[in-house]
């Protein structure tokens, strides 16, 4: 099991911009298990006695209400996606207890049931995409890669469900990035550094911290 280190800075949500405390966490090479620091004070256990080091860390892109808009951003992306491939005619889903494939619109209108679903079950989760998997019938240019009936996973359904993956990936991931959420279908911020300085205090580094009092 690996664990990280946390420490808490001042940061700029990418979303709204507000500055809230963001848990940063990093790992270092040597006995880690979620050791809490705070940005500019002194480490107080075995950092302490290191020589001045940088660890990469990560932490959530958008603040906690804008994670919420975000997730409810996504499915509605997703679900643009599922409707733009339908109108295409190169996704045809349809419900297993019914006769005639979704069309673009009950798509876009099922988006909002799922993410009222969402609401109910918190914590992250591929939502569009396991709402696919159990709808019944899937079929992906021309290929029939979910059928509620079909027993025998072949490579090919495998591969064509894979590919449809994939698509649908990029696809709202592209449709979140012209909507302004700068990571598109990644909520989190890999570009920060854990800066232990020479000075002896535990930095955060990064372009999104809040101006220093
Ligand atoms: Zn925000």
């Amino acid at each position: 099991m690996s664990l990280y280190r946390e420490i808490f800075a001042p940061l700029h949500c990418l979303r709204c911009d507000q500055v809230s405390e963001f848990d940063v966490q990093f790992r270092t090479t040597h006995g880690d298990h979620m050791q809490h620091y705070y940005h500019g004070h002194p480490p107080q256990d075995d950092l302490a006695a290191r020589p001045a080091e940088i660890y990469s860390g990560f932490t959530d892109l958008y603040c906690p209400a804008c994670f919420e808009d975000w997730q409810a951003a996504k499915i509605a992306a997703f679900f643009q996606t599922l409707a733009a491939y339908t109108d295409q005619g190169v996704l045809v889903i349809r419900p297993q207890d019914q006769r005639a494939p979704l069309t673009p619109d009950e798509l876009l209108q099922t988006a909002q049931w799922v993410d009222a679903e969402r609401r109910k079950y918190p914590g992250p989760a591929e939502w569009g995409w396991r709402w696919l998997l159990e709808i019944g019938y899937v079929a992906w240019q021309g290929q029939v890669i979910f059928q509620a009936d079909d027993t025998d996973g072949t490579s090919k359904n495998i591969e064509a469900q894979a590919e449809l993956h994939e698509y649908l990936e990029a696809m709202t991931d592209s449709e979140l990035k012209r909507a302004g959420w700068v990571g598109g279908i990644n909520p989190f911020d890999n570009a920060l550094q854990v800066v232990r300085s020479v000075d002896g205090l535990l930095y955060v580094d990064s372009a999104r911290l809040a101006a220093q009092p």
